[in-house]
């Protein structure tokens, strides 16, 4: 789900969409290796790896998706990342494999992120070579690649960089990333409501699961952003298992479940 790549050292991103940019126009016809060198001109380490100059469109949208990451947090990236925008599902599994020993990818993993970086494909196939996204719906897109981003920002502060080991703090990186992003939305909210009704989550380490797992984790963490500050939020990235998180919150996990229940119920 989140995990990182090499690519395009995106040491200066401004500096990067200043100049696509400026040569818009021209780069949406250069070949490849005319691409390759285009980005190495703004200070990449290592080139870009796609071959699809649509794909540069989307270094707009990261640019944006950054800023609001940064805006969210009211800090900055604590340094560049690695980018990979693959043009083709092949050439995402290709990656997958030589990296993660995957056999293959599945038809829903369209974007990864993790401390050392962004990878994506190029939504302008996702209509042919993914399911369950829409690579045509612009505000789609756009909450897609700003959740990676958070994972990103979150996988810098972590000291775990990858979130290996991290699954019982799942509901706190997902729930993050999905409230960050903009996609806790009215439905979701009442989902999340109704699912804590039927008495889910059963504990925190499960609420990352089933299908209601985006938005119970999301609703949890809007609960603490909306109790306890966003600086307390940004204090928890540095945790790396259960107990940290609950002992930066000075609370236990029966206690904090209850009293978010407890306030659903109100709401
Ligand atoms: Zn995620």
């Amino acid at each position: 789900m989140r995990r990182l790549t090499s690519g395009l050292k995106v040491v200066s991103l401004n500096s990067q969409l200043a100049f696509m940019r400026r040569y818009s126009g021209l780069l949406r016809v250069l070949p490849v290796l005319t691409v390759t060198a285009a980005a190495c001109l703004v200070g990449c380490a290592k080139a870009i790896t796609t071959s699809s100059s649509a794909a540069l469109v989307q270094l707009d949208v990261i640019g944006r998706g950054r800023a609001e990451v940064e805006a969210f947090f009211g800090s900055a990236f604590l340094s560049g990342f690695d980018l990979h925008i693959f043009p083709h599902r092949t050439d995402l599994d290709r990656f997958a494999h030589d990296r993660w020993g995957m056999a293959s990818t599945e038809c829903w993993m369209v974007a990864m992120g993790s401390g050392s970086g962004l990878v994506l494909l190029d939504p302008s196939v996702w209509s042919t070579e993914a399911c369950e996204h829409d690579g045509n719906d612009a505000k789609h897109v756009h909450q897609i690649v700003t959740h990676e981003l958070v994972h990103v920002f979150h996988g810098q502060h972590c000291p775990n960089h990858e979130f290996d080991g991290m699954d019982e703090v799942g509901w706190f990186i997902e729930g993050l990333a999905y409230f960050a992003a903009g996609q806790l939305d009215e439905e979701g909210v009442a989902r999340a409501g109704k699912a804590a009704k039927r008495g889910l989550p059963h504990s925190l380490a499960t609420a990352w699961s089933g299908e209601s797992r985006y938005v119970l984790s999301a609703s949890l963490v809007a609960y603490l952003d909306r109790t306890r500050g966003r600086a307390t939020l940004l204090s928890l990235l540095t945790a790396t298992n259960a107990r940290e998180l609950l002992e930066r919150l000075g609370t236990t996990e029966d206690r904090l479940l209850a009293e978010w229940r407890a306030d659903l119920g109100r709401g």
